[in-house]
Formats: structure tokens, sequence, C-alpha cells
């Protein structure tokens, strides 16, 4: 048996014989069914759950030895929708308690997650690192470590973390080291806003990115 906010007018209690009135609760198997009005129906003492927490609803259920759902009719979409639930009250302090129970599992999972994922940066940075100065001894003292935490930041979320300097290549390396050498050592990210299109401020200082480049490449 469900509780409908019925869409007739027509309806009537078949326990009492009152009507009922048009968007009412009317508790039956269906609107094409006889049925009875609220306090006609099994559901006078139940309790009622507002719907919006999908696992709460789903326990509550599993937890009651009935579970009279509200439908409420959508006029424009021309069908019934759920509106919450009348339950046994203990069904619903169970199922809270569970879902009280997997908040904290899941808090867990995301914490233990959060420090997974600091320490995989923490090996991506070093072996990146190790591989950047592999490439361009002569780089300046820790630089190598900035860049390589750029490009983590960069990747974050989308490079393989477990990554081992030997997975880095050349390619990857230059551009990070590139990018650096141009915001760092040159005065690039200051010229914009001066009349000047990317393409031509980049093309200013590419004599002097690809020079420092040799340097650090020894
Ligand atoms: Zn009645």
């Amino acid at each position: 048996m469900d509780v409908f906010l019925t869409k007739k007018e027509t309806l009537k209690c078949s326990v009492c014989n009152k009507p009922i009135a048009l968007g009412e609760a009317f508790v039956a198997e269906s609107e094409k069914h006889k049925g009875t009005c609220f306090s006609c129906s099994q559901y006078v003492n139940a309790t009622f759950l507002k719907p919006g927490n999908a696992a709460l609803t789903r326990r509550s259920k599993k937890h009651s030895s009935y579970c009279g759902v509200v439908f409420v009719w959508n006029r424009r979409r021309k069908r019934f929708e759920r509106r919450g639930q009348y339950v046994e009250a203990d069904a619903i302090r169970k199922a809270e308690l569970e879902c009280a129970a997997d908040a904290k599992d899941r808090a867990l999972k995301n914490e233990k997650a959060a420090i997974r994922r600091a320490e995989q940066d923490k090996v991506y940075i070093a072996e990146f690192s190790k591989a950047i100065r592999r490439f361009y001894p002569n780089c300046p003292k820790n630089r190598e470590v900035a860049i390589a935490q750029h490009a983590c930041e960069k990747h974050s979320g989308r490079v393989g973390r477990t990554a081992k300097a030997k997975e880095f290549d050349k390619k990857m390396i230059d551009l990070a080291v590139e990018a650096h050498i141009r915001h760092a050592e040159t005065n690039y990210d200051h010229q914009f806003g001066t009349g000047k299109t990317k393409r031509a401020i980049r093309s200013d200082i590419k004599p002097f990115v690809i020079s420092t480049m040799r340097k650090w490449g020894g």
C-alpha cells in the first residue's frame, strides 16, 4: 500500500466512507484501487521520513516491516513522484545509525586517500627532480625541485603518480625546464598587457631561454 496525494476528486475512504479531497492522502495500491483515508490506514502511527537521503530511504525501508511511499502527482510531467515514505520509527533509527557509521568510514577513506596522494606526490617530485638534474646538471641548486613541484601541481591527478625517473621522457623535462626559465629567468610575465602579443613576447625571449637551457644542460 502506498500513499497518494490524490489528483482525483471522487475518492472515498472504504472504511469511514469520508470523501477524500484533491491533494489529500489516499492509501491504496493505486488510485484505481479501493483505499482508505490516512486516519483509517495502517500508517496512522507510522513515522514519516522525508525524501532526499537515498541511503536512509533504502535502509529504513529494509528495516521496517512496512513501507508506504508517498506519491504526489506532477502535472507537468504527468506522473507520480516520490515524496518520502512512512516506515517504523525504529527502522529509521537503525538506518540513521548505519548511515552515521558509513559516514565515518567514508571520511576515513578520504583521509587515507589524501595521505596516499601526498606520498605519491613526494615520490613524483623526487623522481622528476632527479631526472631534471640528470639532463640539466648545471641548473641552479634546488631549481630542479621547484620545477618538479610546479609540474606536479600542473599535472595533479592526471599523471601516473608512481612515476619512476626513467618514465619521464626528455621532451617532458625540456618543456618543464623551458617554462620555468621563461617565468623565473626572464621578464616574460611582466610583458603582458603592454600591447605586445604573446607570440611576440615569446619570440623575443626565445634566444635567452635557449641559451640558458644549453648552459644548464652542460
Ligand atoms: Zn477513513
